[in-house]
């Protein structure tokens, strides 16, 4: 039997008509959910990225403001639009698109967003909260996994969960979210001596590793939820890290990719907005 694939499309825009609600309500209070963006340089991915979001803030009825900036700009610079960004009342979310030119220091920038309108939940203070299981912004693309896992029916709690990659974007913060879950988690990684006898172990499998089709239909155990994280621009168009023909039928559901993460992170990230804006208000 062919698995249940998890569409990420579909489950992001019941999201995002929630969202739209929310914001028809917090704009008769005067309230407009305000998004900063900066995007440093011209990398191709990037670009897109950036044009999403700002697509997804219009269709929401989002304040969104981009900042271009050249890749020559300096740190200080940055610094600089932050801070004024962070004293900004317009503006309840900030985010800087990753990654940065070599001479500018990713932990500093992200490091001097305020907490609260640190959107992308990359933060320390986020970190820590996520980590002691406190509320605060918690990172979209690990978020939007949980919802991607909550949408294949499967109960996380008991569950072996294997995570493979372990970035802090995606494999660890995820690694405390299934763990908060009452999941058994592993996390595997460029260094795992026996990759596939860990995932073969998996009910849950998340695989985050930029390896276009790293993992295949053998790798898996029969009716186990495969997320694919992956991302790789080839020649031939948009591949995950799973062989998405090998693992279908084996998998009990699966994301596919494109369609599949992607539309649920940029979903968070309206979330998120949203919260910040709400929680700014008081
Ligand atoms: P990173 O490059 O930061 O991390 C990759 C991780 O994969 C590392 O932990 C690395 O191990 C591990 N890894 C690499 N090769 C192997 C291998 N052969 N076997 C086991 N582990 C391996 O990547 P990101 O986490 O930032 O992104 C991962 C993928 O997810 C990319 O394709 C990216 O584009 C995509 N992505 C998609 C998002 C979405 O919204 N859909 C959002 C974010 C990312 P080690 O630590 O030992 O080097």
């Amino acid at each position: 039997m062919s698995a249940l694939i998890l569409d990420g499309k579909a489950v992001a825009a019941k999201i995002k008509m929630q969202i739209r609600q929310e914001v028809e309500k917090l704009k008769t209070e005067g309230i407009t959910p305000g998004l900063a963006v900066i995007l440093v340089g011209e990398d191709p991915a990037s670009q897109i990225y950036v044009r999403n979001k700002e697509r997804n803030c219009q269709e929401l009825g989002f304040n969104s403001q981009t900042y271009r900036l050249p890749a020559t700009i300096s740190q200080d610079e940055l610094l600089m639009l932050i801070q004024e960004l962070n004293e900004d009342p317009k503006i309840h979310g900030i985010l800087v698109q990753l990654p940065l030119p070599a001479h500018i220091s990713t932990e500093k920038i992200i490091s001097l967003i305020k907490p609260e309108k640190d959107v992308d939940g990359f933060h320390p203070v986020n970190l820590g909260n996520l980590l002691r299981g406190e509320i605060g912004m918690l990172p979209c693309t690990p978020a939007g996994i949980m919802e991607l896992i909550k949408e294949s029916g499967v109960e996380v709690a008991g569950k072996e969960c294997v995570i493979v990659g372990r970035s802090n974007i995606v494999g660890k913060p995820l690694f405390h979210l299934l763990l908060q879950a009452h999941g058994t988690v592993t996390v595997c990684h460029s260094r795992t001596q026996n990759l596939a006898e860990a995932t073969r172990r998996a009910d849950i499998l998340v695989v985050a590793t930029g390896q276009a089709g790293l993992v295949n239909g053998e790798m898996v155990k029969p009716g186990a939820v495969v997320i694919d994280v992956g991302m790789n621009r080839l020649e031939s168009g948009l591949v995950g890290d799973v062989d998405f023909d090998s693992v279908l039928p084996v998998a009990g559901a699966i994301t596919p990719v494109p369609g599949g993460v992607g539309p649920m992170t940029i979903a968070l990230l309206m979330q998120n907005t949203l919260k910040a804006a709400l929680m700014q208000r008081g």
